[in-house]
């Protein structure tokens, strides 16, 4: 080691920090680890994981309707405890913390319960004890943090994503605001634990930026589930009354509701981080500025994940800070490829995806076909569930290849995993339509779909 207290100072207790941290250990270098709130980030404390546990607590309000069709009877109306839940959640992502901290303390690396700032290129200062230390690498994994928009009266009477998981009382009128992923799910989610849903949002639909398709289908399946969706509707006025808070929307109307969540998108964490003094350049939107090795201006300096304002996924920062480990103490040249990333959207029924959209493909191929199937899943068919699964294929009709596959349906998120290796790949449509169908199942119209459903040309 070269004059530095640490090779290695990681800003952020979270997946992409955690991962570069234990992965540069691994190559012999001194690391240590800044965290102000829990180990885990985002993804393990108030976000995927427990959002994940909630989807799953939220589904058996219809597998207990469904269950009647196949000859069940159940012996009285099944009731929810919200306690239970926030206990049994609580217990588990500290659990999974606790596996994080160990895997730290395991690879070598010292972990600080601390605010950190960037003092400059290479000084960092521990806000818990006024220390400073000095890094050879500063790699900054702060992650993001919820933005309450539109910035109304009353605003401060609403929550985020962040408070959601562990509210005191179970809210039996929710009003969501926002129509992007956190706020379908969070809709879908309360709607089936027993909450009167209300969700506005400002756009004609939820889901911008997902194919059409997608976005009608959940819509469709959303006010099916009994939520309320107002397009074209933001609050204007929050207001306390004797009974929760009553919200005024643009469009006039109002709401009562027992709490008002706030899904509104989320701000790179750089406020307060000292980076802009230190000469790091963001972005317009307060995201670090990286290249493709995720290195800011400064040689010294990087950052991954959600702070650098890419693709905003757990498995990307993952990604992003393992090269980066391997890049700077491996001596490896490793570029994280972010195209055709699969996601999924955990609403009930959920969505899966990888690739680009139907409008993506028509604005930048000369000839797309669609192939699309929409139907009845079979366990929906004994439950009588009015449920549709879609799918939809996207097709380069000039070289065949597919560019993009989305669901809506049961485990769309597992088929959408799994349809990433095959659009990674390259494949084609014609490989798909060589593939032998896995018969009962859903996934085996992806393989069966020979007839073409529309063309486009430009
Ligand atoms: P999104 O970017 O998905 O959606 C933001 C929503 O807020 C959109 O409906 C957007 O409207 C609306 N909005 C943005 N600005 C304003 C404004 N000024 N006034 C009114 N409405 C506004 O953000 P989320 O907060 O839902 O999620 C943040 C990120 O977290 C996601 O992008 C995703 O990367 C990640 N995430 C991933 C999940 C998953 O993989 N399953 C789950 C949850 C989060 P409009 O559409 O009109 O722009």
């Amino acid at each position: 080691m070269s004059g530095f207290d640490v090779d290695l100072f990681v800003i952020g207790a979270g997946s992409g920090g955690v991962r570069a941290a234990r992965i540069a250990a691994g190559y012999g270098a001194k690391v240590m680890v800044a965290e102000e709130f829990r180990v885990g980030g985002t993804c393990v404390i108030r976000g995927c994981v427990p959002k994940k546990l909630y989807v799953y607590a939220s589904r058996f309000a219809d597998d207990f309707e469904d269950a009647a069709g196949f000859g069940w009877t159940l012996p009285g109306k099944p009731t929810f405890d919200w306690r239970t839940l926030v206990e049994a959640k609580e217990k588990e992502i500290t659990r999974l913390s606790g596996i994080y901290n160990a895997n730290l303390a395991k690879a070598g690396v010292e972990i600080v319960m601390s605010r950190a700032v960037v003092e400059d290129e290479h000084h960092v200062r521990l806000l818990a004890d006024d220390r400073r230390i000095s890094a050879k690498y500063i790699l900054v994994a702060t992650g993001g943090s919820p933005a309450l928009e539109p910035d109304v009266p009353g605003l401060e009477h609403a929550i985020s994503s962040n408070e959601v998981f562990d509210l005191a009382e179970f809210p039996k009128r929710l009003l969501v605001v926002g129509g992007g992923y956190i706020a379908v799910e969070f809709a879908s989610v309360f709607a089936r634990l027993g909450s009167k849903v209300t969700q506005c949002f400002r756009a004609d639909n939820v889901l911008r930026g997902f194919d059409v398709d997608m976005r009608i289908g959940l819509a469709d399946a959303m006010k099916h589930a009994g939520i309320d969706l107002k397009s074209g509707a933001l609050p204007s006025k929050i207001e306390k009354i004797a009974d929760g808070l009553r919200v005024t929307l643009t469009n006039g109307e109002t709401v009562e509701a027992d709490q008002v969540l706030v899904a509104t998108g989320r701000h790179a964490h750089t406020r307060g981080l000292g980076l802009e003094q230190a000469g790091v350049d963001l972005k317009p939107n307060g995201a670090v500025k990286v290249d493709y090795a995720s290195r800011s201006n400064l040689s010294s300096i990087y950052a991954v994940g959600d702070v650098t304002d890419r693709i905003n996924l757990t498995p990307v920062a993952i990604r992003e800070g393992h090269a980066f480990a391997d890049n700077v103490f491996g001596g490896k040249d490793i570029h994280v490829d972010h195209r055709d990333v699969p996601s999924a959207v955990f609403t009930t029924p959920e969505i899966g995806t990888v690739g680009i959209t139907e409008e993506e493909a028509r604005a930048t191929c000369d000839v797309v076909d669609i192939y699309r199937a929409a139907f009845r899943p079979m366990k929906a068919t004994l439950s009588g569930r009015a449920e549709r699964t879609i799918m939809k294929i996207v097709v380069d009709a000039k070289t065949d290849r597919v560019l993009g596959v989305h669901i809506l349906g049961h485990e769309a998120g597992e088929m959408a995993q799994l349809l990433g290796i095959a659009v990674k790949m390259g494949a084609k449509k014609s490989d798909f339509d060589a593939t032998m169908a896995l018969h009962p199942s859903a996934a085996e119209e992806l393989v069966t779909m020979r007839t073409r459903t529309a063309r486009y040309e430009k």
